[in-house]
């Protein structure tokens, strides 16, 4: 079913208002964006990335979400954080089941190394992929690329 995904990102952060009372949060502009798929899951998929963004960021830290379409006929949505960051020999191995960085650290901040593989699994199954960039001490930026159910909107596509 098309998903109105600007839609789906604005009731997430509402529902996590409390969650992210202790950083900065900036929503950068949400384009109209709609894809084809699972609105529960993609709910699903933004909230495990702010999760995270929330749990390996310290208070104060900002976190910043977009969502836009790309010049191909894609839109991403995209969660950065400026917290612990993930060190190079981590990044390739984060989305598997049960991997978690830094052992000892991960455990002080709970959770189970399954949330990025089912993240990563929400968005093939809607034919997207998801990339992360981070530096060790700057913070990560998770991009969500998905398939646009219906191309930008000429006024939009100005914009882009
Ligand atoms: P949960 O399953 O409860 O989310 P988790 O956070 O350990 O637990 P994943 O979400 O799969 O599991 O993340 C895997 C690992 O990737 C984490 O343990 C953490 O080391 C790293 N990681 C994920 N997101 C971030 C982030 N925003 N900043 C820094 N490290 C991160």
């Amino acid at each position: 079913l098309p998903v109105e995904l600007d839609r789906v990102v604005t009731d997430v952060l509402r529902s996590m208002r409390n969650e992210v009372a202790q950083h900065r949060l900036v929503v950068e502009h949400l384009e109209p964006v709609q894809v084809m798929g699972d609105a529960d899951r993609l709910r699903e998929l933004l909230v495990i990335l702010l999760d995270n963004a929330i749990r390996y960021t310290p208070p104060g830290g900002e976190i910043r979400v977009g969502l836009g379409h790309t010049p191909g006929p894609e839109v991403a949505l995209s969660v950065a954080d400026t917290g612990i960051g993930i060190a190079p020999e981590d990044l390739p191995h984060i989305f598997e089941r049960f991997y978690r960085a830094d052992k000892a650290r991960s455990r002080a901040t709970g959770g189970t190394g399954l949330g990025l593989a089912i993240a990563r699994w929400i968005v093939e199954a809607h034919g997207g992929r998801i990339e992360v960039e981070s530096q060790p001490g700057q913070g990560s930026r998770f991009t969500v690329r998905l398939p646009a159910a219906r191309p930008a909107s000429p006024e939009t596509e100005a914009h882009t």
